[in-house]
């Protein structure tokens, strides 16, 4: 049987059974405007009985001897790795996503949950010392409680997982909303495998919905210890000013507007074919895309002529071919990407390559000649955009690529590994690779930005920070009756 048999969640949301709420929502795919399938839509009623139910599931899951917790989670990995070509082809339907690009998704999530399965084993405090004779005084993690994760739809899959699995590890429960675009290969899918791989009723529930609706009641629930958001800037945080309200924590992975930096010695060929990939890979609808390519003038011509070339020999179409692109999410995408190129045509880029759409399959487009007050370079394009921008020093290199309120990912390309370290530990961004472009990711680093790109981190040892809190514990061998204030 298909792990995601639409006989099983048609018009349907996961309470940790498949629920009918009476309101339902179509997955439509981008390449062909075909509805892929039907999911149920829940609301903030919804939410908040999601939210008390997994409170419950949650204290005695947390309380589960951790090699079951650990086992749950490579299962849904072996199960992920099995049911790879059914979830691969929902991943690339639905998000429009080339085959490349699926893989690597599918990569990182199979690895998300191995990384995590290995959390619940790790050492959970500190034996501290004490004032008091006969006390014993423990600092310890425990989990947060009801962890929600909010989740884009760029790499569904992944950025759900990568909260999903090591809050779920750490013992917390978890309700998912999905992105409205991608709720079958992000939250259907992440029921299916926790389901199957044995997870306890009731402590995950994967709830598609209005964004605004579920993002207050979310905020607002008095159940929900934490919340996981990966969007944009803009939502982002509006939600981190709600939930500080309920002094909530949360972890923001938010937007970007990336700059990988061409110093005067590269080698031109491997320098714009990195900047391609930084650039176009998932129709530069990734948070890490290299959004300005800046590039020492004394080599721009050149570096811009073989980027040019790159782009007007890729292939754009649907990503079930052969292709090196595929289409835009949405049509609000593809008219702001447009909005993006046009009006910076307007103030005086040059199109070097694409620059035109056909509905949302948008060619690679290379601008040149950009200036920092234009809106390819002002602005977060997400799109397959590559606005190229010239220097003269590596002073004034440094001193753009930090000219942005965001602060995700900087990349930086030299001849020399000292240069390109020199001005890489000078770009203020979450996270720097020297000699490489901006798109990186792995599972077992800390993944985060600074400013305006957010707050927090996740991987590896980073997660027992996301996803537990400190508790101080003291034990004394009898009663004890505490020392007058006055003796
Ligand atoms: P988005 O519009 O902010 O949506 C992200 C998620 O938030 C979706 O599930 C959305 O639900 C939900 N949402 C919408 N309005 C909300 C509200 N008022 N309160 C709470 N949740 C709300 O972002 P997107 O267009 O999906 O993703 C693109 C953006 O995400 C880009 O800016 C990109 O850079 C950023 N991103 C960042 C990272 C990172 O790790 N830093 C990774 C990937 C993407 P609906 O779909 O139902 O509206």
């Amino acid at each position: 049987m298909p792990l995601l048999d639409p006989d099983l969640w048609t018009g349907k949301v996961f309470t940790g059974e498949w629920v009918d709420t009476g309101s339902t929502s179509e997955a439509v795919e981008p390449a062909t405007g075909k509805v892929l399938g039907t999911v149920g839509r829940a609301g903030a009623e919804q939410l908040a009985a999601s939210a008390e139910a997994a409170a419950m599931a949650g204290e005695r899951w947390a309380a589960t001897p951790y090699q079951e917790r650990a086992a749950v989670l490579r299962r849904a990995a072996d199960l992920l790795e099995e049911h790879r070509d059914e979830i691969g082809r929902w991943v690339q339907r639905e998000a429009g996503k080339v085959a490349a690009a699926t893989q690597l998704e599918l990569a990182l999530s199979v690895e998300e949950l191995r990384e995590a399965a290995a959390l619940p084993s790790q050492p959970w405090g500190h034996l501290l010392p004490t004032t008091r004779p006969g006390r014993t005084s423990i600092a310890r993690r425990v989990p947060v409680g009801v962890v929600a994760v909010i989740a884009p739809w760029n790499f569904p899959l992944n950025l759900a997982m990568r909260s999903v699995a090591p809050a779920l590890a750490t013992g917390n429960a978890v309700v998912l909303k999905p992105a409205s675009e991608t709720a079958v290969c992000c939250g259907v899918t992440i029921a299916r495998l926790l389901t199957e791989a044995g997870l306890p009723p009731g402590v995950l529930h994967v709830l598609p919905g209005p964004g605004g609706e579920l993002g207050t009641a979310v905020a607002d629930d008095p159940h929900i210890g934490m919340i996981s958001f990966t969007g944009s800037t803009p939502v982002g945080q509006e939600l981190n000013e709600a939930a500080g309200r309920r002094t909530k924590r949360m972890v923001a992975e938010l937007g970007g507007n990336n700059a990988f930096v061409v110093l005067d010695d590269v080698d031109v060929e491997k320098a714009a074919a990195a900047a391609a990939y930084g650039a176009f890979t998932h129709q530069g609808q990734v948070c890490m895309a290299t959004g300005r390519v800046l590039v020492a003038a004394a080599v721009a011509a050149e570096f811009t002529d073989r980027l040019a070339a790159i782009a007007q020999g890729m292939s754009v179409g649907d990503p079930l071919d052969d292709v090196d692109l595929g289409p835009v999410i949405n049509r609000s995408q593809a008219e702001h990407i447009d909005d993006v190129v046009r009006r910076t045509v307007e103030a005086g880029a040059e199109v070097r390559a694409g620059g035109g759409r056909d509905g949302l399959f948008i060619r690679p487009t290379v601008l040149a000649g950009v200036t920092p007050d234009m809106p390819a370079y002002a602005e977060e394009i997400f799109g397959p955009v590559a606005p190229v921008t010239t220097f003269d020093s590596d002073d004034e290199a440094v001193r753009l690529a930090n000219g942005t309120p965001y602060g995700l990912v900087a990349g930086v390309h030299s001849g020399s590994v000292r240069r390109a370290r020199a001005v890489g530990d000078r770009l203020r961004a979450g996270m720097v690779h020297v000699n490489d472009q901006t798109v990186n990711d792995e599972v077992v680093a800390p993944f985060g930005g600074v400013g305006d790109s957010g707050a927090g981190r996740f991987g590896s040892f980073t997660n027992l920070d996301a996803f537990t809190t400190w508790q101080w514990v003291t034990v004394h061998e009898e009663q004890v009756v505490p020392p007058s204030a006055s003796a």
